[in-house]
């Protein structure tokens, strides 16, 4: 543990580098370079030519430093080790590997280290730059909440940290807000520092843990606290609780004893963040949360930079951006797509080129799917439909439909999908309607029955259609705001979505459908019931280890929702009421 540089006389958490105190007033500067006095190394120069100036902190390994380069005149930070470990090879090789690991990452959100030595009785230290700012841990002591747009920000920087380690194969293994510090800017916002790789593990070096608990009990990782196998995906569960902590106030488990911390983060769910947060956590952040906090890393985001497109599309839709329907009004207006090929024609066309089918008057191109794909950059929207295939005759292709049953192949290679022109209309009659009246919530209604009642008729393709444009409406009202709960309309329509594509025999589809629909969906029942589609849709596919996972998680679901029964979700009925003003 690294004591923070607590002020003497009121114990206040100020800044390092401070010389009084920001609460009290009291001279630290002052109170530091008495005890620097006491310091044999303060007033010292190292051998690299860096004059210890003052202590600024202690930390768990040694000291840290302000000094002062002369050759260039320049403030840097110097952590000793202390005595005290000399002749220990662990702390010695610890030490050394923190400083190997922090001075491999270039990378403005992570503490730049210049140099690396040894001070004249054998102790190894290492320069870095100095950091102005206070550790996350004294900011949300002082606030617990700050405000979203902060946490986001500066949850999506030390991400990027992370991305900038785990590619050079670093892991950190000890993040906490501890060791995250923040420096405002003076032009405003934050720039965040990841410090303290001293239980980094290099993945072409020595690893400091053999089968040993090493890390904060607070912010420990169920691989960590079993002493089981880390890699990067152990970074992304401390990213994790601390975006927990920081949209909560509170951490996710609150035991006091370390050896209870442990054995919670190991097995006990965590609270659902959307029960202590409803509103700082929407537009999907408790999910993105909740898999970030998964017990089986095989269930968590895989890489930092998934983890952080799952924040930017959140920031996205809190700034009203959305980046994903920016970019396709963009394409909107340079091209039509056709509704029954998905073929992007040019904006004036009255016939689609490929198909010969009559296009709309508006465009209609086809509708994406939720921006909050928590399935990593593969699965990102904007991909145009599947493109017919160029060898086959318009006639033959509407005509060719593959039942269920057949060799799966990718879901780009089908035929385009037939739609019934009557069905067609009734759908675009609808929505024009609900347009015109300011009322998506009735329109919903009736996209989903027709949903249901395509499935039911064995068309999964007009399902299919029904659902996405009703998708559409609900982002839509995301401006609009008539709906109560447009997010959790896309939610469930994303869930059906999915089982019409099974339907269909478009397994990729599928499967993007469902995971959209979970990184969406609060509810457990609903949850339950898409993990186990996903698991059928895995094991259609031969894909069997997944497919048991999935089921796994399904049953999870079910424990956490306990003994409820519930009907099947009718997103028309409890979300889609307009808003009573
Ligand atoms: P530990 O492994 O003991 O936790 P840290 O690297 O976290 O060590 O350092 C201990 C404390 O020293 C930090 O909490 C911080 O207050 C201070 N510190 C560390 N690095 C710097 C730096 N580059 N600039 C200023 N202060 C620093
Ligand atoms: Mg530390």
């Amino acid at each position: 543990m690294s004591h923070a540089p607590l002020c003497p006389s009121c114990s206040h958490r100020g800044k390092p580098a401070d010389a009084y105190c920001s609460e009290c007033g009291f001279p630290r500067g002052q109170a530091r370079a008495e005890e620097g006095a006491t310091d044999a190394l303060v007033g010292r120069t190292l051998s690299g030519g860096y004059r210890v100036v003052e202590p600024l902190a202690e930390g768990s390994m040694g000291r840290v430093y302000r000094a002062e380069q002369s050759t260039l005149g320049r403030q840097v930070a110097v952590k000793v080790m202390s005595s005290g470990f000399l002749g220990n090879d662990e702390m010695i090789q610890r030490f050394k590997n923190e400083a190997r690991a922090a001075s491999a990452l270039n990378h403005p959100n992570c503490v730049r280290v210049y140099d690396f030595g040894t001070t004249n009785d054998g102790r190894p230290y290492f320069v870095m730059e100095l950091l102005t700012g206070q550790d996350l841990e004294a900011i949300l002591a002082a606030e617990p909440l700050q405000p979203v747009t902060r946490v986001l920000d500066i949850s999506l920087q030390i991400l990027g940290a992370l991305e900038e380690a785990h590619g050079l194969g670093v892991v950190h293994r000890d993040l906490k807000p501890g060791n995250v510090f923040v420096m405002p800017q003076r032009g405003g916002g934050d720039l965040v520092k990841v410090v303290d790789f001293g239980l980094a593990k290099l993945k072409s070096g020595i690893s400091t843990q053999t089968g040993r608990v090493f890390g904060t009990p607070e912010y420990i990782t169920p691989e960590q606290a079993m002493a089981k196998e880390t890699d990067e995906r152990t970074d992304l569960y401390a990213c994790g609780v601390m975006l927990f902590e920081m949209i909560a106030g509170r951490l996710p488990f609150l035991q006091t004893e370390p050896r209870e911390l442990l054995e919670a983060h190991a097995f006990e769910a965590p609270p659902k963040l959307a029960s202590l947060a409803a509103e700082r956590s929407m537009f999907g952040l408790d999910a993105v949360v909740e898999r970030a906090l998964s017990k089986d890393p095989i269930h968590r985001y895989q890489k930092a930079f998934e983890f952080a497109d799952a924040l930017r599309e959140i920031v996205a839709y809190r700034t009203g951006e959305r980046s994903v329907s920016d970019r396709r009004s963009w394409v909107r207006t340079a091209f039509k797509a056709c509704s029954l090929c998905g073929n992007l024609n040019a904006p004036h066309a009255r016939f689609c080129g490929e198909c010969g089918e009559t296009l709309e008057r508006e465009s209609a191109l086809p509708p994406v799917s939720m921006p909050m794909a928590t399935t990593g950059p593969v699965s990102r929207p904007v991909t145009p439909a599947p493109q017919p295939r160029s060898d086959v005759p318009p006639q033959a292709r509407v005509t060719a439909r593959e039942g269920r049953g057949s060799v799966p192949r990718s879901d780009s290679e089908r035929p385009p999908r037939s739609v019934s022109a009557t069905l067609e209309h009734s759908i675009r009659e609808v929505i024009e309607e609900a347009t015109e009246s300011g009322d998506p919530g009735a329109a919903l209604v009736f996209l989903e029955q027709i949903a249901t009642d395509r499935l039911k008729a064995g068309d999964p393709n007009g399902a299919i259609l029904a659902l996405k444009r009703g998708i559409d409406l609900a982002r839509a009202d995301l401006d609009n705001g008539e709906l109560d709960d447009p997010i959790r309309v896309v939610a469930i329509f994303s869930g059906k979505l999915g089982e019409a594509y099974f339907e269909a025999s478009e397994p990729a589809n599928a499967t993007r459908a469902l995971k959209d629909a979970l990184a969406l969906s609060r509810n457990a029942d609903e949850r339950a019931r898409t993990w186990t589609l996903l698991s059928r849709v895995a094991k259609s596919q031969g894909h069997d280890e997944e497919a048991s996972s999935y089921l796994e998680s399904a049953s999870r679901e079910v424990a956490s929702s306990g003994r409820r029964t519930s009907d099947p979700p009718q997103a028309a009925n409890d979300s889609t009421r307009r808003k009573k003003r």
